[in-house]
Order: C-alpha cells, then sequence, then structure tokens
C-alpha cells in the first residue's frame, strides 16, 4: 500500500524495527549514519537497500530537515556500498520512490541500489 512522503514519522515501520534489531536483515554495510540490507523481494541479481538511521519518512523530509552531516554520511555510505559491491565499473541504479505516485510502501527513506545485469529502461510502463 502506498505511503505519503511526508507525515509524522512511524516507528512501528518495517525498516525502524531492522535499525532496533527487532526484525532481521542480510546485513550488507552499516555505520554511524546508515545501514545497507538485501531487499527481501529482489529485483535485480544485486537489490541493496541503504536506509539512513535518522527518523525520515522519504526523500522529501530528509532533503528539507536532516543535517548537513546526516545527509553526507547517507550519501556517503550509498556510494560506498555501490564501491565495496564492485558495481562502479559494470554500473548500477539508484531508485528513490517517494510517496503515493512512485509507490513508495514503506515509510522510511530508502534507496534502492540495482545491479548485477543489464538493467534496461529507467522506468516501467
Ligand atoms: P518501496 O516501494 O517503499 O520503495 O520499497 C520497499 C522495499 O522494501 C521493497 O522492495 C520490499 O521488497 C522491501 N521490504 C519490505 N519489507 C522488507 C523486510 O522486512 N526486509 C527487507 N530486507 N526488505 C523489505
Amino acid at each position: 500500500m502506498p505511503v505519503e512522503a511526508l507525515g509524522d514519522y512511524d516507528d512501528g515501520n518495517v525498516f525502524a524495527r531492522i535499525l532496533r534489531g527487532d526484525l532481521p536483515c542480510k546485513q550488507v554495510y552499516a555505520d554511524e549514519w546508515a545501514l545497507a540490507f538485501h531487499d527481501i523481494a529482489p529485483q535485480a541479481p544485486v537489490h541493496v537497500l541503504v536506509i539512513p538511521r535518522g527518523r525520515w519518512r522519504s526523500w522529501a523530509d530528509f532533503s528539507a530537515g536532516a543535517t548537513d552531516a546526516e545527509i553526507g554520511g547517507y550519501v556517503r555510505a550509498v556510494g560506498h556500498v555501490a564501491r565495496m559491491l564492485g558495481l562502479e565499473t559494470p554500473g548500477y541504479r539508484l531508485l528513490a520512490n517517494a510517496g503515493t505516485e512512485a509507490g513508495q510502501e514503506v515509510p522510511h527513506l530508502h534507496v534502492h541500489l540495482f545491479g548485477g545485469k543489464p538493467l534496461g529502461p529507467m522506468l516501467a510502463g
């Protein structure tokens, strides 16, 4: 069910539970700003989610309200994960859904990192 990009943060969302350690994940990387783990329903040979540790619903509130340190730490973590996974040379795709028309389902900011095969057109349909 798609969610709004803005609004109160829901501490019960699935990624908040993963961050607290209440739910397991297949971790790829963690630092003080971000956590990266494999998507539970991968749509490419590599499909990793990178999330900030802060309570941000989407790119919309994060880009407006996060500190420069949070934004810098998060963006660097995304790049670090792509490097770690050896995706810079073959290439990779980043995707962040924000709000209902984008089909965002989890109300905690996340970037999808796809790779491991030619990824085809940017948008389906
Ligand atoms: P969105 O549509 O919000 O951009 O993407 C949410 C993503 O989270 C989906 O690709 C979905 O497969 C993934 N996801 C949902 N629940 C879980 C979970 O419990 N664990 C993991 N690892 N991924 C999840």
